[in-house]
């Protein structure tokens, strides 16, 4: 009798997992899915399940995972991955500029190379020693702005979006870093004339949507099946916010006042072009950390 309940004991403490083991186990599942970062995506899936850091989740890699809340949200957040959604959109949270910004998939998700977009505009806000005005168009999570209000003291940021849900985002990111007094939410559609009223601005930056429509279904599924079509469609060269951008809102730069701007693969060209035409000056490309021309800036005269 006795010895049974020992064999059943034995049995259920073997089952049991440290810490260490569900990081192994989870780690294996990626790696073997083709995932590339599987170590890193492992702790992060773990550390968000449980609520601590990544340091925190090292400290406990012995003890056993015994809560069945976090035992099943990890399950849950690898289940997902496997089926190939991306990280971000799992964790509901992603790091840009070394903020943390809320994601949902009325977003885009942050992207390394849109930091080049916020060291640019950031180096322009600070060569300015004034109290400047900044307009993120099609603003999504809000990253560039808050990124900016959160490193330039003196910067005030309008974050504009045509979408409702992704306004929404803006006002959870402006919360969650302490931003809200510098910055202000306002829809407006980037095709369309800037709403009157709006003022002046020292500085517009944009990461519109860029993607020639033909070349959405060439996308990775990670990105076409998840991401808001919307926050990357741009028309059939992919130029139409670009253009609209330069176009339109350049106007309503203040003398000397720049534009920044992302766009993609091959358009930089282009859009040199698009912001001489939108009257702007001392244009600069910039390339990304993969050799891409990414990002270009202009100054209003
Ligand atoms: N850089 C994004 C991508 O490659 C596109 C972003 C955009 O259209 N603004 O998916």
């Amino acid at each position: 009798m006795y010895g049974k309940i020992h064999d059943e004991m034995k049995c259920a403490v073997s089952k049991m997992e440290t810490y260490n083991d569900v990081y192994l186990r989870i780690r294996k599942s990626l790696k073997s899915a083709g995932i590339t970062s599987p170590e890193l995506e492992a702790r992060m899936i773990i550390s968000s399940a449980s609520g601590k850091t990544k340091e925190e989740v090292l400290a406990m890699s012995k003890i056993y995972a015994t809560d069945a809340k976090i035992k099943a949200k990890i399950e849950d957040s690898l289940s997902r991955r496997l089926k190939g959604e991306p990280l971000a959109y799992i964790l509901e949270e992603w790091e840009f500029y070394g903020l943390p910004i809320i994601v949902s998939p009325d977003v885009l998700i942050p992207r390394m190379d849109t930091e080049l977009l916020a060291e640019k505009a950031i180096a322009i806000l600070n060569a300015k020693p004034w109290q400047t005005r900044t307009l993120d168009l099609c603003a999504g999570s809000g990253c560039i702005g808050i990124a900016i209000a959160a490193k330039v003291a003196s910067s005030r940021v309008v974050l504009a979006d045509v979408s409702e849900e992704a306004l929404g985002i803006c006002r959870q990111n402006m919360l969650k870093n302490n931003q809200s007094r510098n910055i202000t939410p306002i829809t407006a559609d980037a095709l369309k004339s800037p709403p009157s009223l709006l003022g002046a601005f020292d500085l517009i930056v944009s990461n519109p949507p860029y993607i020639p429509t033909k070349d959405i279904e060439t996308l990775e599924n990670s990105v076409k099946d998840y991401e808001p079509l919307s926050a990357l469609d741009g028309g059939e060269e992919g130029l139409e916010f670009l253009k609209a951008i330069a176009g339109k809102w350049s106007k309503i730069l203040k003398p000397g006042g720049h534009m920044a701007l992302e766009c993609g693969i091959g358009q930089a060209a282009a859009v040199r072009y698009i912001m001489k035409q939108g009257g702007l000056s001392d244009i600069k490309t910039y390339k990304d950390t993969g050799g891409v021309e990414r990002v270009l800036t202009g100054k209003a005269t």
